[in-house]
């Protein structure tokens, strides 16, 4: 495992420049914040007009992984972040001589690798599935015999909303693996299937040295994509095993912040059991789609708390002000919402401003804020912008 390599945080100057790695709706969310709380920034994007482009100062064009690109913002910014975690480590270690980084690249490496961050959730007494690293079909054999099917084979690097990802039910679904990788293969882990009551998640954000927590949500993904997100998990009257779940999962996310000595937002995606067993899925070392519903519901935001804590200032305990629903806009669903939302006052409508709308991409997100989180849920599936 790496060891974690932190500088000391320093406070950012307001004026100062905030270098975004990545233009999407995380970075332009993360750009607003920063631009209401006076820093400047600059965003690295192949794309011209890029969702982030609006709300920052400046942009430099190129891929991300564009080393010279990579200095050029380095040059251009005080501090440097990322809307998400297949940066480039090596080449953001290269500049830490012209800009600090306040995340560090510990974090990114952890959490780019799906063996790196079992490893580091496990040694910090936190559970995940049962697992174990495979790249042969031997391994793999050997792992399905520990753990037993169903289960579920993941690639260490590169996936995200189920991509690189195989559930493996019977034998014949493990021999199929042999057809189609091979009989070696990336580095992969074969995780046990965790037959969880909901999925949720939690967000952590830190200064390096405080950190503080946001409510527990439940969320619900289709086909393997985040659909709808309630805030708080639990509605309005908690039972005792959701006091507990509630409890595991705040102590979880500050243990997991502390050992990163977290600067920045940090989401955990968890799956909660019926017993009230509370098993991290995954990190991820930004904002989350999962947190856009703190925009509106909370008195500071993930995006405020991601720039507060690089920035090295002070961090408020966040508080919810409302109970909310977050449904996301994909492709899809971009003309029926926009029908709909002249009937829906209610609605708190973003539109990330992607030039491009394709089946399932992520073009925007509507929170509805409301005491009874059932019947928020149950408007937008009348709406006709629920599928
Ligand atoms: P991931 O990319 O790891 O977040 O997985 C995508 C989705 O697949 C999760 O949100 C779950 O719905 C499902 N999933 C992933 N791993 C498991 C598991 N070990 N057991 C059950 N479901 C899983």
């Amino acid at each position: 495992m790496p060891s974690l390599t932190k500088e000391v945080m320093k406070r950012l100057d307001r004026g100062a420049t905030i270098g975004i790695i990545g233009g999407g709706q995380l970075g332009q969310m993360m750009a607003l914040s920063a631009r209401y709380m006076g820093f400047h920034t600059v965003v690295l994007d192949p794309t011209p007009g890029c969702p982030a482009a609006g709300a920052c100062n400046q942009q430099v064009i190129a891929d991300y992984d564009d080393k010279e690109a990579i200095r050029s913002i380095a040059q251009m910014s005080d501090i440097l972040t990322y809307e998400f975690e297949n940066v480039d480590a090596d080449a953001l270690d290269s500049v830490r001589d012209i800009v600090r980084i306040p995340q560090g690249t510990d974090l990114l490496r952890v959490t780019q690798n799906r063996v790196a961050e079992k490893t580091f959730i496990n040694n910090h007494g936190i559970e995940t599935a049962r697992w174990q690293e495979v790249s042969s079909f031997a391994q793999l054999e050997k792992a399905v015999e520990v753990i037993g099917l169903p289960a579920v084979l993941k690639t260490a690097e590169g996936g995200y909303d189920g991509h690189g990802q195989k559930v493996l039910r019977t034998a014949d679904d493990v021999q199929s693996v042999h057809e189609q990788w091979g009989e070696n293969f990336e580095q992969s882990v074969l995780e046990g299937f965790v037959n969880f009551e909901y999925e949720a998640s939690i967000l952590v954000s830190g200064n390096g040295s405080e950190y503080v927590t946001f409510p527990v949500v439940k969320n619900n993904h289709v086909n393997n994509i985040l659909h709808t997100t309630v805030a708080p998990a639990y509605g309005s009257y908690p039972s005792a095993l959701d006091e507990q779940v509630n409890k595991q999962a705040h102590e979880l996310a500050r243990t997991l912040a502390a050992g990163f000595e977290l600067a920045g937002t940090l989401a955990i995606e968890l799956f909660v059991c019926a017993d009230g067993r509370v098993i991290v899925n995954e990190l991820a070392p930004r904002p989350h789609n999962s947190g856009h519903y703190t925009i509106e519901a909370c008195d500071f935001d993930q995006f405020d708390m991601h720039v507060l804590g690089i920035a090295g200032w002070s961090l408020p305990q966040p508080k919810l002000l409302s109970p909310a629903v977050m449904i996301n806009v994909l492709g899809q669903h971009v003309e029926p919402v926009f029908k709909a939302s002249a009937l829906h006052p209610n609605w708190h409508v973003h539109d990330y401003g992607k030039a491009q709308s394709k089946h399932n991409r992520k073009m925007g997100h509507i929170t509805v804020l409301g005491d009874d989180t059932q019947e928020l849920l149950t408007e937008f599936k009348n709406s006709g912008c629920w599928e």
